[in-house]
């Protein structure tokens, strides 16, 4: 069986998920696309030789008969309505963050899933797919560094856009390490609070770059997390988990190493879309894949982008307070709890 996919919003990673699923995975097929610009729309399918339609809106791309499954990558206040739609016409939907830009909005996303009586929505926090996190999860899992008591970690951008504002430290940047630190630890946010060290000159007038987080889990775990966008040097993920037995760190991505002038290198990433490359094709085989063999997504769930939407509205709050930030989650509906999923 194909799964036949339309795609909401052509622009940078809506093409990239076109290529990946024509050009590189096996099982899905392009089917339809639409885009605000229809202009943008058009050249996609021209730019993949694409068989597909190209529809006026996102509602009747949704109805179309042949769409299985909707890839909604257009910009994120739109995402909400688009993944409503599906979700109501029962189709499949693989929705890039922000599942929704409100907590409630998602909520509506998640009320409308349960409805239907099955998983239909898989949110696109490819970390969890990466090799290293991977590792990591396992290393804990597995109890072999006993039980997290602290973590620690970065998340630095070479330099960001002069429309990039401290606000965007959360919703765009930090919203990954929201997302896949709750998993890696098996734990839920209890509060947030966020302390600006000194400036970057690097950094636009309307940033406060870098920014640390501190969030604390039901468990008592305590995350610091920095975001620094202004950094020059590279793009560079760091993640060590510090546990009762020991410590486990995020592999450093693989390089060269070189001896050249009395010094010894290895290189570092600039560009942000090569760090998690293989983890963006993983998550999409994997819904496929899952979908295929047992009728549901596996990968990350509404309920985990509605925690990402509260746990950033709580942070967004504690950048502007300076204080302790509760985070206050409703409670997980049973649909949501590990379930064994029916094979088809
Ligand atoms: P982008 O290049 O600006 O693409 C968004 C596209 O959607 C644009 O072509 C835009 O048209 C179109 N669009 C906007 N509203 C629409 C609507 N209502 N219906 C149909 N198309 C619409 O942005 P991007 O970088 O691809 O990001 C898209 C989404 O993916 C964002 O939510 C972003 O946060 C997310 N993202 C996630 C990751 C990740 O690491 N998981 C990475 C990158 C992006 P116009 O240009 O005419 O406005």
């Amino acid at each position: 069986m194909t799964l036949r996919f339309g795609v909401v919003g052509t622009g940078a990673i809506g093409r990239d998920h076109i290529r990946r699923i024509t050009n590189t995975l096996s099982g899905g097929k392009i089917v339809a696309v639409t885009d605000v610009n229809q202009l943008s729309a058009e050249q996609a399918v021209e730019q993949y030789n694409l068989d597909a339609t190209v529809y006026p809106d996102d509602k009747a791309l949704v109805a179309a008969q042949d769409v299985d499954a909707v890839i909604v990558t257009s910009w994120g206040p739109a995402h909400e309505a688009t993944v409503l739609a599906a979700v109501e016409a029962g189709k499949y939907v693989f929705c890039e963050k922000p599942l929704a830009t409100t907590a409630e909005g998602c909520m509506r996303i998640v009320e409308a899933e349960i409805k239907q009586g099955k998983r239909l929505v898989q949110v696109g926090f490819m970390r969890r797919y990466d090799n290293g996190y991977v590792q990591l999860k396992e290393a804990i899992d597995t109890n072999y560094i006993g039980d997290p008591l602290m973590v620690r970690c970065v998340h630095r951008n070479p330099e960001v856009g002069e429309n990039y504002t401290t606000e965007m430290a959360v919703v765009d940047t930090l919203i990954h390490e929201i997302d896949v630190l709750h998993w890696l630890v098996n734990d839920d946010y209890k509060s947030v609070q966020v302390v600006f060290p000194r400036k970057t000159r690097n950094a636009s007038e309307h940033l406060q770059d870098p920014q640390i987080f501190t969030l604390e889990t039901n468990g008592g775990i305590i995350i610091n997390a920095e975001v620094f966008v202004n950094c020059k040097y590279g793009y560079d993920i760091q993640c060590e988990v510090i546990g009762e037995e020991g410590v486990a760190y995020l592999p450093e991505v693989p390089s060269i190493v070189t001896r050249k002038e009395a010094k010894l290198g290895t290189n570092i990433l600039m560009d942000w879309k090569d760090r998690f490359i293989n983890a963006y094709d993983k998550e999409l085989q994997d819904f496929m894949d899952s979908i295929k063999k047992t009728g549901e997504p596996n990968g990350p769930t509404s309920w985990d982008g509605y925690i990402a939407a509260v746990t950033a509205d709580a942070a967004v709050k504690a950048q502007k307070t300076g204080t302790k930030e509760p985070i206050l989650l409703a409670e997980k509906p049973d649909f949501y709890q590990k379930r064994v999923v029916e094979t088809v």
